[in-house]
């Protein structure tokens, strides 16, 4: 299949084999890595690794830490000001979409929120301008959604945000591109796109704003509770953690992130120049400048023929294109997973579709 799905997503036919292969027996141990303890030997070496292939791939500094959380990013969405919002202090988001105010509606629950900037009037094709972002010195601090999902706008530079905490929810772009860690005080994604199989939720967060989390946290909300136990607290999702472990390898095989980002690069360039060679007849919902390398979203003419496509490119073996339920249109996702030939594939199908239908 051209799986094209917007997540779950697709994962790299070789780490899928690989896993297929240690399925009921991994490293020769007579039994599956769902199987056995997560304080063996086997698994604790599995954790480990799987930390220090993210810091040496996307180049972490030594006082962040590395967590391995459960309820997915949209956890996170409440775990963030839980934990982070301190008495007198208020949360600052800028609000790009669907996911940004998924963000924003939980930080609501904990405080006061400032809304630092805003794309609803420019109906989310753009991410807003951000020399006019004024964050409130109040703020604990100011959230960013890096890539939004359902809209297709992604940011190519992030605010300058001072002594502020910059937060940045990466759940639908990490590892797509190098980034510089230590601009920011957390990145999170929920791992269904390019980090493994959904179950685990990767927090990559300063030990300062990690340390000590307010009283009144449960548990298993605090961040200080993971941190102390190194993501061991209680039973970590092995499996998704094992299958990330796999993927990291596969992108450090592909020769790091700068690589990976060209490729990125390359694929999506195939899909926005069938848009934009196409006289209208497809037309790209993103404002140029913010299209996103990860999910390409673009409407046609009408309902009929956007239905008639998706009929048709299934047809074909191509899967996922249909766009968001709240938004419609059509969406391709091209994560890292999925190669470069299927986008070749699809940029094809859409040109072969203009000159039968246009
Ligand atoms: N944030 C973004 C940008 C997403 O794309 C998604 C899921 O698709 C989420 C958050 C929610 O992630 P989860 O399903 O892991 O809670």
């Amino acid at each position: 299949a051209y799986n094209f799905n917007a997540g779950p997503a697709a994962l790299p036919l070789e780490v899928l084999q690989q896993a297929q292969e240690q399925f009921v027996d991994f490293q020769g141990i007579g039994m599956s890595i769902m199987e056995i303890s997560h304080r063996s030997k086997q698994y604790e070496q599995v954790h480990h690794e799987t930390q220090d292939l993210l810091r040496e791939l996307m180049n972490i500094p030594s006082n962040y830490k590395i967590l391995f959380l459960q309820g997915g990013a949209s956890t996170q969405f409440a775990m963030i000001p839980m934990n982070l919002v301190k008495s007198g202090q208020m949360s600052s988001y800028v609000h790009t979409g669907s996911w940004a105010n998924k963000a924003i509606k939980e930080a609501k629950l904990f405080g006061e929120v400032q809304i630092a900037a805003s794309s609803k009037e420019q109906e989310f094709k753009e991410i807003p301008d951000l020399s006019k972002l004024a964050i409130n010195p109040k703020a604990a601090y100011l959230h960013v959604t890096s890539n939004e999902t359902i809209g297709g706008i992604q940011y190519s530079e992030y605010p300058n945000t001072g002594d502020i905490p910059l937060i940045a929810d990466m759940s639908s772009d990490i590892l797509c591109r190098p980034v510089d860690v230590s601009r920011f005080g957390m990145i999170y994604a929920g791992a269904q796109k390019n980090l493994g199989p959904s179950g685990v939720t990767l927090v990559i967060a300063r030990e300062d704003l990690v340390q000590q989390s307010p009283e009144h946290v449960p548990t298993m909300f605090r961040y200080d509770t993971h941190v102390e136990n190194n993501s061991l607290y209680n039973t970590p999702p092995v499996y998704s953690i094992y299958m990330v472990n796999l993927v990291l390898k596969w992108i450090k095989g592909k020769g790091g992130l700068a690589e990976v980002q060209q490729f990125n690069t390359e694929k999506a360039s195939l899909i926005y120049d069938a848009i934009d060679s196409s006289n209208g007849f497809y037309k790209g919902v993103a404002v140029p400048k913010d299209r996103s390398i990860m999910n390409i979203t673009f409407t046609m003419s009408s309902e009929e023929l956007e239905k008639q496509f998706i009929a048709e490119s299934q047809k074909e073996g191509f899967v996922g294109l249909k766009g968001h339920r709240s938004v419609g249109g059509l969406r391709a996702s091209t994560y890292n997973a999925v190669p470069y030939e299927s986008c070749k594939a699809l940029a094809d199908f859409m040109i072969d579709f203009q000159k039968r239908n246009g």
